[in-house]
């Protein structure tokens, strides 16, 4: 049986270290802080939010939410995004989407400041993705995915990858992260004529299509690393990912759970961005650490 390779430990780290550096923040008087914006009250959007605020409160980032009703018109929403933008106290911006019809993302998404744009909602950041720009924001799932591949030593260079699923803000970018660590990338969408025997033939494959369990075992190539960025609900009401779970641990090497998987890591990576954004707003390195370790009052 293959390693169940959990979210968990992933977040956990992630969190463990942002708690430090952002007590290095505090000790500048800099308080990051994250502001998320939400039109009506899609379960999604709530359950999100939920998530990211308990994460922004465990590593110490304040949080604020703007919830709009669902009948704001276009020039109110922009006015709230345009304020946040001004505002020197909100790092980060995290607006969910999709918007409601009426709301035009293609607009809004040249208002949002693109160092504010923790979720890659900016074109700026689009580019800054495709360039491998590490001062941009990639949306914040395929970077999770990116994380558990680094924390658990996962090597990408030169590896056959298929991502299936071409989404804007999960496929397509996962696509690029993999390409810009030298992997050799194949996309795969609901028009590619064989999914399973370009998956059968990858060493890693990222699934993203949002079909519950449409990777089977015989997709699957023996010992091949499983990712399942997937979250659906299944006919009998369970979660579940895109893959077939039961059946393909037996023969990758490595599989995320659903859940547990690549869902328990994105709020982390979110408060990652915020921090980011923080201190790149506060002419801080972003490679540079400024972590300060509990003082251990003990030790005196
Ligand atoms: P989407 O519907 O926007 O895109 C689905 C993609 O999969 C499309 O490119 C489509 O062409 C492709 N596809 C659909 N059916 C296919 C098939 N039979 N064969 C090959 N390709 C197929 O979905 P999305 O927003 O990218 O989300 C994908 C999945 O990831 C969903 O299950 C979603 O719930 C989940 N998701 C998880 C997180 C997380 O934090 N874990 C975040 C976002 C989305």
């Amino acid at each position: 049986m293959g390693e169940i390779i959990k979210g968990k430990p992933v977040a956990d780290k992630i969190s463990e270290d942002l708690i430090k550096e952002i007590k290095g923040l505090n000790a500048k008087g800099i308080n990051p802080k994250l502001a998320i914006v939400r039109v009506g009250e899609r379960p999604d959007d709530l359950a999100y939010e939920r998530g990211a605020l308990s994460r922004s409160k465990k590593v110490g980032i304040e949080a604020e939410v703007k919830s709009l009703p669902e009948d704001i018109s276009q020039e109110e929403f922009i006015e709230v995004i345009k304020e946040l933008n001004q505002d020197k106290n909100v790092h980060g911006i995290l607006i969910f989407r999709p918007l409601p019809n009426h709301l035009d993302e293609n607009v809004i998404k040249n208002v949002i400041a693109p160092e504010k744009d923790v979720d890659c909602f900016s074109p700026v950041n689009q580019g800054k993705l495709y360039e491998g720009d590490k001062t941009g924001f990639p949306p914040c799932t395929p970077v999770a995915v990116m994380e558990i591949f680094n924390h658990y030593d996962i090597e990408l260079e030169g590896k056959d990858c298929v991502v299936i699923g071409a989404s804007n803000v999960v496929g397509k970018p996962a696509a690029l992260l993999l390409l810009n660590e030298n992997a050799t990338v194949t996309i795969c969408h609901i028009y590619t004529k064989d999914v399973a025997k370009l998956a059968r033939e990858a060493e890693i494959v990222v699934v993203a299509c949002g079909v519950p369990r449409l990777v089977k075992e015989s997709w699957i190539g023996e010992g091949a690393i499983v990712i399942d960025v997937g979250i659906n609900i299944d006919e009998d009401g369970k979660l579940c990912g895109d893959v077939d779970f039961d059946a393909i641990k037996e023969k990758a090497s490595m599989i995320t759970p659903v859940p547990r998987g690549v869902g328990s890591v994105t709020t982390s990576i979110l408060a990652k961005h915020v921090v980011k954004a923080c201190k790149m707003q506060n002419n801080i390195d972003i490679d540079k650490s400024i972590a300060i370790d509990n003082i251990d009052e003990s030790a005196s």
